[in-house]
Order: structure tokens, then C-alpha cells, then sequence
């Protein structure tokens, strides 16, 4: 699960993270051991898989200072953060640098914060806050005031509510200085990592008027190697289409895709999915929400691209890393509940603890853990079973149960 550091030269920035991640992740590795927070630093163990050839644009133009040279081993990792009907992923980037995209409600604040500190971060580097809506920017004015900030990137939108206005106060009582995101922005100049070229660059809001927030939001595409994630903010169909205008498809193409606007069926057009063409597809939305996200349009288009999607509302934080050629899911963050704030002893189940084997017996208790499904076949599947290879549709057992058989080869809980 953790790395060996080798003793070659490193950045020293880094070595304060890393020693400091040390301790805390022994620490973190007795508190949480399988647990549901599922924020950690390291590289999650699990389920690899390759990416696709060619997933990555592979063009990195040189920009800016020199390219920083780090040790082989360093990964990239991302926490899709549980903060119920809300966004926060949290990234630490190969060089220990950290990067935060939005902070869901104001009561996940403590959330998001609990986080960090788990993942052994002293201050965000970069800070992205999508659009103005209280989902994305309610707990960052925690967030703000408890680390300390690098640079902070936002769209130009405006928004009266009270919370934006505390988003910029705190802002302001940091110091720092807030950079304009839209399309063609770089968060910073590439940088070449033995993973591969290490590069973020926001590839929306590509215009500068619209009718609705949602279409504001800060598109942020982080390429690692052969690897790339997409983070959508709440982006509708009218962003989706400007972007597929403004940018190739090898500009869009990402193995993992944060899902636009929580899943609802006013994001996630197809002529998009088929230009990002997701290995992974992650829904951050919480259980049971009044919006019905997600929805089942965009679920269906989703699996129509064979992405395999998973949903925080099912499995919690959802981690992910990169290697610079593989993305590697953590398939522990167990199933909860519901979307209680902090995600605490809520599925602490030691037996989430080792790998992906989900306990076979009282078939009651699992109502809400996920299996897979492809798109075609009348079965349904444990993770890692050879039938997925093709087809992987994450669902929730009741679900499976209402329409699926299990397979007899893995043999799911029933
Ligand atoms: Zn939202
Ligand atoms: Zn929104």
C-alpha cells in the first residue's frame, strides 16, 4: 500500500509532505482501515487497469520554466470527496503539490477539511471553485480558512447569495489573488515527471455569457503520462458543445470523467462521452436527492460508452491514482448508508478491508453495495470478474437483485 521512498534528490517541499504523510498515514492506516472516508494520499491498491492507447493527447508544448525532474515512483492521486449533493475531488500532484476543485455544501467543510489533513496536506497549491453554487462553493470559506492557498482559479460569474460573497471575503482574507478560468488557462506550465508530462489546463467556460451558472463552470483537464482526468464542475450540453468546438477530441479524451452537473440528464451528451471516451465515470451526488440525480438518461448514455460508473452516493470517497500510464481505483471505499456528513464510523467494516472481496454471507447487509452488470448480459458480477473485461456498469445489489441472475463463476452476494 505505501511506497518505498528511494534517497535520490527530491524537491524539498516534497519531503515535508511526504514525512509528514508518514506519520499521519500510519495513523490514518489504524483509524481508517477500510474504512468509508477513503481520503488517503497514497496510491490506492486495486483493480488497475490499462489505459487506453492513445488517451492522451501527448502533445506537450513546453511552457514556462524548465520541467521539474522527480523521483520514477511518484503517482498522481485524486479523492472524489463524499460530500453528499455536492463536487470536491482533492488531488496531490506527483510533486507533492496539492490541488482542490470545489468543497460541496458549507456543512462538508469540516468534511473536505478532515480530508486534507488526513491526506497529510499543509496548504493547497491550487484552488479551483467551478461556478458560484452553494454545492460546489459552500465549504470552501472553511477550507480557505483553515489552509494555506497558493493560487486560486475561477470562471468569470457573478452570483449575489451570501455564500459567494463569503467565498470572496475569504479570499481576500488570505492575500491572495484570483485567476480568471476559462478555456486555454493553465493552472501551471507543464512539467515532465518520469511518470510522463504533468499538465492542467482548463478547457472550459470557452464563452463569457450565459444564462445559467452551471455553464460557467471551470472545466479543468489534468493529463499525467498516457493518463487524464476531467473535471466537469455542474457543465451543461451548451459547454459540452462549445468545448467539443473549441478543443480536439485527443484535447477532451480522459480515462476518468467527473460527470457533469451531478449526473443529470442535461450534461453528458453523447457526441461529448464519445470525445472523452471515459475508462471510469464518476458521479458525485448524494443518496435519495431531490434533484433525482442521477439521471437515468445520462446513466444510459454513460453505460452506452462503456464507462464504468461510480457513484459517491454508493461507494463514498471514491480514490483513484495514476502511475503516468495506468489509472488504479480503490474499490474499498465501502458502500454507506446514506450521505450523513463526515463519512465516519458509517462503514467501517474491517472486512471492507482486504481488496475487493466483498463478504458473501447475510445477503440483507449488502442492499447497498455495488456490483456490475455489462451492457448486454443478463448477469450480474463481483468487481474483477473476467466477464467484465468488455462491459462494466456499476448498480446497487437490490438493483442487480430486481433484474440480474448472478453470475456462477464469481458468485456475488445474493
Ligand atoms: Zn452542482
Ligand atoms: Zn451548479
Amino acid at each position: 500500500m505505501m511506497k518505498n521512498t528511494k534517497g535520490k534528490q527530491r524537491i524539498k517541499r516534497k519531503h515535508q509532505i511526504r514525512d509528514h504523510s508518514l506519520c499521519l498515514w500510519l495513523a490514518l492506516l489504524l483509524f481508517v482501515a477500510g474504512s468509508a472516508a477513503g481520503c488517503s494520499s497514497g496510491p490506492p491498491d486495486a483493480a488497475e487497469v490499462s489505459a487506453p492507447a492513445g488517451a492522451v493527447d501527448g502533445d506537450g508544448s513546453p511552457s514556462g520554466s524548465g520541467p521539474a525532474v522527480l523521483d520514477a515512483d511518484e503517482t498522481l492521486t485524486v479523492s472524489y470527496i463524499d460530500v453528499g449533493q455536492g463536487d470536491s475531488a482533492f488531488v496531490r500532484l506527483p510533486d507533492g503539490k496539492t490541488l482542490l476543485i470545489d468543497g460541496g455544501e458549507a456543512e462538508y467543510g469540516q468534511t473536505v477539511i478532515d480530508c486534507l489533513e488526513a491526506a497529510g496536506a499543509e496548504r493547497i497549491d491550487y484552488l479551483v471553485a467551478t461556478h458560484p453554487h452553494s454545492d460546489h462553493i459552500g465549504g470552501l470559506p472553511a477550507v480557505i480558512g483553515r489552509f494555506e492557498i497558493g493560487a486560486v482559479f475561477m470562471p468569470k460569474a457573478q452570483s449575489n447569495t451570501k455564500i459567494f460573497e463569503k467565498l470572496l471575503v475569504s479570499i481576500q482574507d488570505r492575500g491572495v489573488k484570483i485567476n480568471t478560468a476559462r478555456s486555454g488557462v493553465r493552472l501551471f506550465p507543464d512539467a515532465s515527471f518520469s511518470g510522463g508530462m504533468l499538465r492542467a489546463e482548463f478547457v472550459a467556460p470557452c464563452g463569457d455569457s450565459y444564462s445559467d451558472l452551471n455553464n460557467y463552470s471551470a472545466v479543468l483537464r489534468l493529463a499525467y503520462g498516457d493518463t487524464a482526468f476531467l473535471f466537469t464542475g455542474d457543465a451543461e450540453s451548451i459547454s459540452e458543445k462549445e468545448m467539443l468546438s473549441a478543443h480536439s477530441s485527443e484535447e477532451l479524451r480522459s480515462n476518468v470523467l467527473k460527470v457533469g452537473h451531478h449526473g443529470s440528464g442535461y450534461s453528458s451528451t453523447e457526441t461529448f462521452l464519445k470525445a472523452v471516451s471515459p475508462q471510469y465515470a464518476v458521479i458525485s451526488c448524494g443518496a435519495g436527492n431531490k434533484y433525482g440525480h442521477p439521471e437515468s438518461s445520462a446513466l444510459d448514455r454513460l453505460s452506452d460508452t462503456g464507462a464504468a460508473v461510480l457513484r459517491t452516493d454508493q461507494l463514498g470517497t471514491i480514490l483513484m491514482s495514476s502511475d503516468g500510464k495506468t489509472v488504479t481505483v480503490d474499490k474499498k471505499s465501502a458502500p454507506q448508508q446514506e450521505n450523513a456528513p463526515p463519512a465516519s464510523a458509517e462503514g467501517a467494516d474491517p472486512s471492507h478491508g482486504g481488496a475487493d472481496v466483498p463478504p458473501s454471507s447475510g445477503a440483507s447487509a449488502h442492499s447497498d453495495m455495488t456490483v456490475y452488470v455489462t451492457g448486454s448480459g443478463g448477469k450480474y458480477h463481483r468487481d474483477g470478474c473476467q466477464y467484465l473485461s468488455k462491459s462494466k456498469i456499476a448498480i446497487s445489489l437490490d438493483e442487480a437483485r430486481a433484474g440480474y441472475e448472478p453470475c456462477s463463476k464469481c458468485d456475488p452476494p445474493r
